[in-house]
């Protein structure tokens, strides 16, 4: 890791007891000043030519950190899976997917509505979609029924609060959508968490599908951008796609410039908000009221559930705000917090003081 770690990403003489702390998501990082001076500094071309330099030099840097042959940056991670499920699949197609998924459940329908396909949903458990219930949606070609073409899946599990699919599952799950001859996207927009959180390196997780999409405006910290890789007849088609959809862009480096910084210097910390996130599970686990299934923070994310304080999920966010916290909803039963590269030990505990006194009075 570079010199960067050394860098406060919160202000050096902050007021703990007066500033309001944002803990809604790892989507509100802020850029780091390396971000910063590297977007400044950054050599340019149009990429629509395919003639920007930083990007090139990102894309190259994207494929081999995921062991892929190729990657595309696009601007989002909802446009790097509207991609692919484009590229590996045509209208009318069929494809096998979590009800529980951030494709499904958050990304406007886009699968149906966009790229045309027709969901066929399996229920994952916290996370983990069961093999056997997966082989058995698979259908055998009839008459009757839309081909089947592709499975999503998704590491970290973001509905089931960042859950990790371990490698075993994963390799599975991977073998029965071979076994029925589908294409497999894996939706890892927190793919590096994963891979932290469960000792596994990246390429392992890579290894058995055929695209991944992964998030740098996340827990990497930069400003915007996610990348989809893949093979590089793939990432050639995806690109057709992404155009399509409005995602060509021009003097791109701008985004790759930050994109390069987030996977080399920012990758590594992010086992820091793995610790913070199981620290404030835990304390807030022993306030009165709320409960936090700590085994189940395994990444950055804690879902907390307020069903025995009475109060509905908007309530519990308002007292929230009036004690200076900042979180989001999951309701009926639960509030989120997600730690990021601006909460350092310090902020944590602070975090914690205020729950304390927020539902202890
Ligand atoms: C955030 C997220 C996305 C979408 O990323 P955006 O950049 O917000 O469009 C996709 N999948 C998962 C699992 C996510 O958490």
């Amino acid at each position: 890791m570079s010199e960067s770690k050394s860098i406060k990403y919160y202000p050096e003489s902050l007021d703990l007891e007066t500033i309001l702390i944002n803990i809604r998501s790892d989507t509100q990082t802020l850029p780091t000043d390396d971000m910063r001076r590297a977007i400044f500094e950054a050599e340019l071309g149009d990429d629509t030519y395919d003639e920007c330099p930083t990007v090139h030099r990102f894309e190259k840097l994207a494929a081999e950190m995921t062991g892929m042959e190729a990657a595309l940056l696009v601007i989002s991670g909802n446009m790097g899976n509207l991609t692919a499920l484009m590229t590996h699949a045509r209208h009318g197609d069929e494809v096998i997917i979590d009800l529980d998924s951030h494709i499904y459940y958050y990304e406007e329908g886009g699968l149906a509505n966009i790229a045309g396909l027709m969901p066929m949903t399996v229920k994952s458990h916290q996370g983990m979609m069961n093999p056997d219930e997966v082989r058995s949606v698979i259908r055998k070609p009839n008459l009757h029924y839309p081909i089947p073409r592709l499975i999503c899946l998704e590491n970290t599990h973001n509905r089931s609060g960042g859950r990790v699919v371990p490698l075993d599952l994963h390799e599975e799950l991977c073998k029965v959508a071979r076994e029925a001859d589908l294409s497999i996207h894996l939706d890892g927009a927190r793919i590096f968490n994963a891979s932290l959180a469960a000792k596994v390196p990246v390429k392992e997780y890579t290894k058995h599908v055929d695209s991944m999409m992964f998030c740098l405006s996340k827990g990497l910290g930069a400003p915007l951008g996610s990348v989809l890789v893949g093979s590089r007849d793939f990432i050639e088609k995806a690109d057709f796609h992404r155009k399509r959809l409005g995602g060509g862009m021009r003097q791109a480096g701008l985004i790759a410039a930050a994109g390069i910084i987030a996977l080399e210097d920012m990758v590594d910390r992010l086992e820091e908000d793995h610790a913070h996130a199981k620290n404030l599970a835990q304390a807030i686990n022993q306030i009165p009221g709320l409960s936090v299934d700590c085994e189940t923070v395994e990444t950055n994310m804690v879902y907390i559930d307020h069903s025995d304080t009475g109060l509905d999920t908007g309530h519990i966010l308002n007292r929230l705000k009036q004690w200076g916290l900042i979180a989001s909803g999951r309701p009926p039963y639960h509030v989120r917090m997600v730690t990021n590269l601006h909460h350092n030990s310090d902020i944590i505990d602070e975090v914690i003081r205020r729950m304390k006194l927020a539902f202890e009075s």
